[in-house]
């Protein structure tokens, strides 16, 4: 049904220009690009303006005008594990050719009007670009509504104690959150502390200062949440996803390739009988972490297919520290693969269950499915989303105390 009314409008252009900027990460560049889908089909033309680092393949959006603009940032600083510093570090390096950029497309009298930019909650720079050239911005926020209902309440969090984290505190419920406990507010590992409470209170309060916010939720999953955030921010709020979900096929905007292979071994398997475990494209395992998951696994006595990223494993190139003979001994119960195609996998009959780190993509594309969750957060949001799956949604259990084979 969707997709007839999508094909009738698709003949409709509305002479009008939007201008979308993604975060250059997996979990966020998938939803933006998404977006640019609906509202292409909707009748807008599409802009997209992207950064060097992780840039974007244009071929796979015929539809979609690119520009690319230099982010300065150095090849040790993109491949730093902090993400605190890089985010920030795109905030500031990327505020110039940005600038720039939208000044380009802005005089340029060839195209469309621009109606308005819609930019990714993470570069809040972008809030004050806009504003200087009176152009409204829609923010794009890639997390569910119950988190960002977290990440606002930072301030609450530090004056009442809660935040920073005290180690005695973890167990601790933060009454203000319920059924949250300190150990599930959003935090991540990080050398600069002090720039994640910044990064958290600029996306925030940028965010209450654009025209509107957009979420790849959905009201019936967050209503509370949602009747929160209405409340705090003066803005429209738009939970108009799950976005992959308007479309029968989604294109993808993978930075790495999807292993069709995966597909063909699920054919073979059983109903349901499948482990499907992925980590998501930024989560980094210790090796003593990933020998203890690879034994739960081969020990749960289910076949299971593995999502490895090459750098999943910290001072590893992919399998390596594996004992030799792992896989051998399972007799083709195991698949192991660098990247997945996520969304067949989730539909595939064969999937029974999907071991997470609950980034909020793939939660989401997890409960579209009926896949039940075992979750396993590593930082920020995620432990938000293992609470609320568990917990509130009750679509799947928390791995916690620890990880034993
Ligand atoms: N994904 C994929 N193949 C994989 C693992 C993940 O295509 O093997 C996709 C997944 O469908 C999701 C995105 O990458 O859309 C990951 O986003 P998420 O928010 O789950 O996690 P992040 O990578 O941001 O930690």
């Amino acid at each position: 049904h969707m997709e007839n009314q999508i094909d009738i409008q698709m003949d409709q252009r509305k002479g009008r220009r939007l201008v979308l900027f993604p975060l250059p990460f997996q979990g966020h560049i998938n939803p933006m690009l998404l977006l640019a889908t609906i509202l292409h089909s909707k009748g807008f033309s599409i802009t997209i303006i992207h950064t060097n680092f992780n840039s974007l393949n244009p071929s796979h959006y015929p539809n979609f005008t690119f520009h690319s603009i230099p982010d300065g940032l150095l090849e040790s600083e993109a491949s730093s594990l902090d993400l605190v510093a890089l985010a920030k570090l795109l905030n500031i390096k990327c505020t110039d050719p940005f600038r720039d950029c939208m000044d380009k497309l802005l005089s340029d009298a060839s195209e469309e009007p621009i109606s308005c930019l819609i930019s990714d909650s993470l570069f809040y720079f972008t809030q004050a670009v806009a504003d200087s050239l009176k152009l409204p911005r829609v923010v794009l926020r890639t997390g569910g509504l119950s988190s960002l209902v977290v990440f606002a309440a930072f301030p609450l969090l530090r004056e009442r104690g809660y935040l920073p984290i005290q180690d005695s505190q973890l167990e601790e419920l933060v009454v203000e959150l319920p059924p949250l406990k300190v150990k599930d507010l959003p935090m991540i590992n990080t050398v600069y502390p002090d720039s994640y409470y910044e990064i958290v209170a600029c996306m925030v309060n940028e965010s209450k200062a654009s025209s509107g916010i957009i979420l790849n939720s959905f009201e019936e999953l967050e209503l509370s949440e949602l009747d929160t955030l209405r409340q705090e921010f003066p803005i429209p709020i738009f939970p108009i996803g799950p976005f992959h979900k308007y479309f029968l096929t989604s294109s993808s905007g993978s930075l790495l390739a999807q292993d069709q292979s995966s597909i063909a071994w699920l054919d073979k398997q059983a109903s349901k009988s499948v482990i499907y475990a992925s980590f998501g494209s930024l989560a980094a395992l210790s090796e003593a972490q990933f020998l203890e998951i690879a034994w739960g696994l081969a020990n749960s006595k289910q076949p299971f297919l593995w999502v490895v990223r090459p750098g999943l494993v910290r001072g590893s190139e992919w399998l390596e520290s594996l004992p030799s003979g792992f896989l051998e001994t399972l007799n083709g119960r195991a698949h192991i693969i660098k990247w997945a195609p996520q969304l067949e996998v989730l539909a595939h009959p064969a999937v029974g269950a999907f071991w997470t780190h609950n980034g909020w993509n793939s939660t989401l594309e997890s409960i579209c499915e009926g896949v039940p969750m075992i979750c396993m957060p590593c930082f920020t949001d995620q432990k938000v989303n293992a609470k609320y799956v568990s917990q509130v949604w009750k679509v799947g259990l928390q791995l916690e105390n620890g990880l034993d084979r």
